[in-house]
């Protein structure tokens, strides 16, 4: 067996097709978009809808498979590399701009959660709708005050209306990614969805716990608050409230009564196993940004990095470059094994956790770095490089903590269960 460190050819001229969406459609805007946070780049979330449909993926970022897989010339099949060519392409847009990039039309972890859970009508009713002509998002709503990386905490109720068959839910979410273009009913988006997490029975635990779709314009549901946050200001962030909001029956994904097992919510859960790499990504790319931005500056300085020279002799700043250059390179080497290994069908939990564990790390010590070597330049807006360290952050936090992720990492390392190690 042989072992490949070259990208395929697909993922590398995706690549260099997405450099110049990232340049010209992004990176200039960057600032705008950080200084106006609640503003919405239509050119940006237009021509990716336009651009992903043209290209036959419209339902947003996700992974797909090349049509000829099988061709090299030899007629052997090539190894799947969806979620590799994925990885790669969220890495250049947040390269572009991480922010944007959080605001690319499509499902996100609203559809992914009904791709986990949902049955086979619900799959056809509701994720047909991001191929449609206008731009559409759905966002997912778990998180609650109280209840973030404790997911069983949730308090939102839904409660069957029998006579209805509606189910009524009411609750608190905050944090939504997306929620606001999702619920909202904008004139140039098309009709999104919010899945929302709640109990179904309170005594069960997380075997009580269900997800429902909700879609756009439902009554009683309201955006509460926009957030006001450190960085991925392009992004909206919203908190939402449900009070007696009602969603037909059939919108619960999974089953609608409690069973004595927690596999629902474990398969839901698992859609974290293939989205944790994406988001590691996503971090490496603000991180390559700041340092490949660093270089041209200490470059245009005549600092030079002379990668030839025993360690000794180097100067503080390329030893500290190339320490940069180490953890960017390793913490992408880690996403790549974790999504090779999704694109297998492996079991990726554990590398999927310490891929996001690394480059929460590496991507929030190397914009740091950045802002310290370029000294007041670095702290200033005059360049991306304060930018992109706010930015960073974000990537050790959202879908499991640095903490969370460490301790999912040392339950598979030593074989604990979620209760005996937490
Ligand atoms: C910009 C942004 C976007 C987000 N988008 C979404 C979204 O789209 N949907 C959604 O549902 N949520 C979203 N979130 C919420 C995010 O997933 C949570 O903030 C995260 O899971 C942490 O939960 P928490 O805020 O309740 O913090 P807490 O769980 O209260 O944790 C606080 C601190 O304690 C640490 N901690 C907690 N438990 C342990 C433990 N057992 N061991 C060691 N340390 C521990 C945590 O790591 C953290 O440092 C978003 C958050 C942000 C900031």
């Amino acid at each position: 067996m042989t072992i490949e460190f070259e990208s395929p050819k697909p993922i590398t001229q995706m690549q260099f097709v997405l450099k110049t969406v990232a340049e010209e459609m992004m990176r200039s805007k960057s600032r705008e978009f950080d200084e106006n946070e609640h503003a919405i780049p239509w050119d940006y979330v237009e021509f990716m809808h336009t651009a992903m449909r043209s290209m036959g993926g419209g339902g947003g970022l996700a992974p797909t498979e090349e049509k000829n897989n099988g061709g090299n010339g030899s007629g052997e099949k090539r190894p799947p590399i969806g979620y590799q060519k994925l990885a790669a392409q969220i890495e250049m847009l947040s390269w572009g701009d991480v922010g944007f990039y959080l605001i690319t039309p499509g499902g996100g972890l609203g559809a992914a959660a009904v791709q986990a859970a949902g049955s086979p009508e619900q799959k056809a009713k509701f994720l047909a709708r991001f191929n449609e002509e206008k731009p559409t998002f759905a966002a997912m709503c778990m998180t609650e005050a109280g209840a973030g990386s404790d997911t069983s905490a949730i308090r939102t109720r839904a409660v069957l209306d029998e006579a209805a068959k509606e189910w009524v839910i009411n609750g608190e979410k905050i944090f939504v990614t997306g929620g606001d273009k999702s619920f909202t009913e904008y004139e140039k988006l098309g009709k999104g969805f919010i899945v929302v997490w709640a109990s179904i029975d309170p005594t069960a635990g997380r075997a009580g716990m269900r997800a429902f779709v909700v879609e756009s314009g439902t009554k009683g549901v309201t955006i509460a608050k926009l957030e006001d946050k450190l960085g991925i200001r392009a992004s909206d962030t919203a908190a939402i409230s449900l009070v007696d909001a009602r969603v037909p029956y059939e919108n619960v994904l999974g089953s609608p009564t409690v069973e004595k097992t927690t596999t629902g919510f474990k398969g839901a859960m698992a859609t974290f196993d293939a989205t944790r790499p994406l988001v590691a990504a996503s971090g490496i790319g603000v991180a390559r940004a700041a340092l490949e931005f660093l270089k041209e500056k200490l470059a245009e300085n005549h600092v030079e990095i002379r990668y030839g020279l025993p360690r000794q002799k180097l100067s503080n700043i390329e030893r500290e470059v190339i320490d940069m250059e180490i953890m960017l390179k390793s913490a992408w080497l880690m996403v790549l094994k974790a999504v090779w290994m999704a694109d297998n069908k492996k079991s990726n939990a554990l590398e999927s956790s310490m891929s996001k564990v690394k480059a929460g790390d590496v991507t929030t010590k190397i914009t740091q770095k950045a802002v310290e070597i370029m000294g007041p330049l670095g702290y200033s807006r005059e360049f991306l490089f304060e930018k992109w360290f706010r930015d960073a952050k974000i990537t050790d936090i959202y879908e499991g903590t640095g903490q969370i992720n460490r301790l999912v990492v040392a339950r598979h390392i030593l074989g604990y269960s979620g209760s005996e190690l937490r």
